[in-house]
């Protein structure tokens, strides 16, 4: 059986690389590239994620884009659907004096009306210029 001594606290190992660190305290890596390496990995990371969200918000715009060739249309609930709009994403809400709210994808949103059917609407600039939303 082999021997494995325990960890040792005192040493603390890379955050990149794994490799020991040594020198002052708070130090989480071994050398400038490792720093760089793992700030890199990090934002790629992050930017892949922006990157799937913004990709699934453009095709919920494209969507509503297509099915509203004039000022606001009304389709049956299972029309998106079909088409994979996905509900769960959009950019931001407005809500009307009557207390309607209507979820947008970038320019393009609807609101959800009785009976299985949506609106589909373009933004509309009473809605509040984008720099005050
Ligand atoms: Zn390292």
């Amino acid at each position: 059986m082999d021997f494995l001594p325990p960890e040792r606290k005192d040493i603390k190992r890379c955050l990149s690389c794994g490799g020991d660190v040594s020198g002052r305290m708070g130090k989480k890596f071994c050398s400038d590239q490792c720093r760089a390496q793992f700030h890199n990995q990090k934002k790629n990371k992050d930017e892949r994620w922006i990157k799937g969200l913004n990709s699934l918000l453009r095709k919920n715009r494209t969507i509503l884009k297509k099915l509203n060739p004039v000022g606001h249309s009304t389709v049956r609930t299972e029309v998106l659907k079909k088409s994979k709009f996905d509900f769960r994403f959009y950019t931001h809400r407005f809500q009307t004096a009557k207390g309607d709210i209507y979820y947008f994808c970038y320019e393009w949103g609807y609101q959800v009306l009785p009976e299985g059917r949506i609106l589909i609407v373009n933004w509309q600039d009473y809605m509040k210029p984008l720099s005050n939303a």
